[in-house]
């Protein structure tokens, strides 16, 4: 052992060494007593890493149990005197505590590690940074707001929460043949209801981050070509904002661009390239594009970038949403495109504007002639946008389109159909 020793306090020091050298792993350690305010043993051992280097005198081990051991004493002492109580949420005595969901942690939790407030030391890099306050605080928010999926409530996360929450109800709602009634029970609501109903005593902080899985990204379709807009990527985003059950939701990745950022800030992004949603390498073969909504956002780069390379193909594009006043994007864009145009055809449905739902495939059967025409001069054919509906309806649309100009069976349009999807000339972005 290295360091200090008074000579009345020299059993301590033989009582750390038989302590280390029972030890079968490496490590090391310190200690220091303090006897009336006189420093009478400083002395430290072994090493502080993995790779064997040395405890020094400035070594810092962050150990949340070291201090423990002298604050449980007093907190042990301070409950027999009634002036404290094991399970009262530290908050009743310090109410900044419950910053940060920690108030209804109590002082049987810190003191049996259950809170697991240790588990912050994964995120901290440095001791530096383990030690101040703020970083720390901004990096347990950080974790919950930037590295976790903290709201969709998926099947995986009610089977860890039934866990965690020991809730025979959630178990119960989990079991095979509820599988209707989860799903009903999951549509619209997200993690944070759940938790609510059924762990109604909350859930330690270890539990909580053991629910959640990482935060998956969001994908975006690039809205613009590089040859419009150098150095610039655009992206057509609509805000999920949504009532249910009670409470207003709001789509994480969605918000946080619309709500949350500001101009001149940085957020982590990636490309994905699409090799099956591409323009034509025949810069002549017309293009039939259908992208109601946010889907339109690729058909806006596919334009600008046909209008840039002076690419003699006709354009078409079917377009819809709810309300023409509220919802036509790029429309003043559109309108320039048909009169240069780069735009040869625009066709619009705005399903709330009459008393009769239009949708894009109503306009297509409406120009089925014209439609079925392009088809025949080679033209490609791309949707984009919602999966759930509009998709397979525009999918229907194309099959009874080809069948009903072309005069030929439902096996026959849909061979056809099948046709395209082969040479590349049916392609869909749909999500
Ligand atoms: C290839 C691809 C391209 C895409 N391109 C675009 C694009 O160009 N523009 C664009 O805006 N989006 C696009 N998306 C969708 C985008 O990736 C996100 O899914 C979308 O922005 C929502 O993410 P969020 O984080 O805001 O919402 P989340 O937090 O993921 O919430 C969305 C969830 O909320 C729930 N929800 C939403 N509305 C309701 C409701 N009314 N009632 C009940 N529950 C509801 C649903 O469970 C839904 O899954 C694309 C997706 C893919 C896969």
């Amino acid at each position: 052992m290295e360091g200090f020793v008074h000579p009345d306090f020299a059993p301590v020091i033989e009582k750390v060494q038989t302590l280390m050298s029972k030890r079968s792993a490496e490590g090391g350690m310190a200690v220091a007593v303090y006897h009336h305010g006189e420093l009478v043993v400083d002395a430290w051992t072994g090493a502080r890493d993995a790779a064997g280097t040395p405890w020094d005198r400035d070594t810092m081990s962050m150990s949340f149990s070291t201090t423990k051991g002298v604050v449980s004493t007093i907190v042990h002492r301070l409950v027999d005197q009634g002036l404290l109580d094991y399970d009262v949420p530290v908050a009743t005595y310090w109410p900044e505590f419950a910053a940060g969901g920690k108030d209804t942690i109590t002082l049987r939790h810190l003191l049996t590690h259950q809170a697991a407030l240790h588990e912050v030391r994964a995120l901290a890099e440095s001791t530096e940074t383990l030690l101040d306050w703020d970083a720390m605080t901004k990096l347990l928010a950080d974790a919950l707001r930037e590295d976790y999926d903290i709201t969709a409530l998926s099947r995986a996360v009610l089977t860890k929460l039934a866990e965690a929450a020991d809730s025979a109800l959630l178990r119960e709602l989990l079991g095979e043949e509820e599988k209707p009634r989860l799903k009903e029970y999951s549509d619209g609501r997200e993690i944070i209801d759940a938790i609510l109903e059924f762990a109604p005593h909350g859930l330690s902080a270890a539990a909580l981050t053991g629910i959640f899985r990482k935060l998956p990204p969001r994908l975006y379709s690039i809205a613009s070509s590089p040859l419009a807009h150098t150095d610039e990527v655009h992206l057509t985003v609509a805000a999920v904002r949504y009532q249910a059950h009670g409470r207003e939701r709001k789509g994480v990745c969605s918000t946080f661009l619309a709500d949350q950022i500001r101009q001149g800030d940085a957020v982590q992004v990636f490309v994905q390239p699409n090799k099956n949603f591409r323009l034509p390498a025949d810069h002549s073969a017309p293009v039939i594009m259908v992208g109601p909504g946010t889907g339109v956002a690729p058909f806006r780069a596919f334009v600008e970038h046909r209008a840039a390379l002076g690419s003699p193909g006709k354009n078409w594009l079917f377009f819809g949403d709810q309300h023409y006043t509220y919802d036509f994007l790029y429309q003043l864009e559109w309108q320039d495109h048909l009169k240069e145009g780069a735009l040869t055809r625009l066709d619009v449905a705005f399903s709330r504007d009459q008393p009769d739902k239009v949708y894009v495939q109503d306009r297509m059967i409406e120009r089925a002639k014209e439609l079925y025409l392009w088809l025949q001069e080679g033209a490609y054919f791309y949707v984009c946008g919602d999966a759930n509906r509009m998709a397979d309806d525009v999918h229907k649309a194309l099959i009874a389109i080809v069948k009903s100009q072309a005069s030929i069976s439902d096996e026959a349009a849909e061979t056809y159909v099948e046709n395209l999807k082969k040479n590349k000339r049916y392609q869909r972005d749909v999500y």
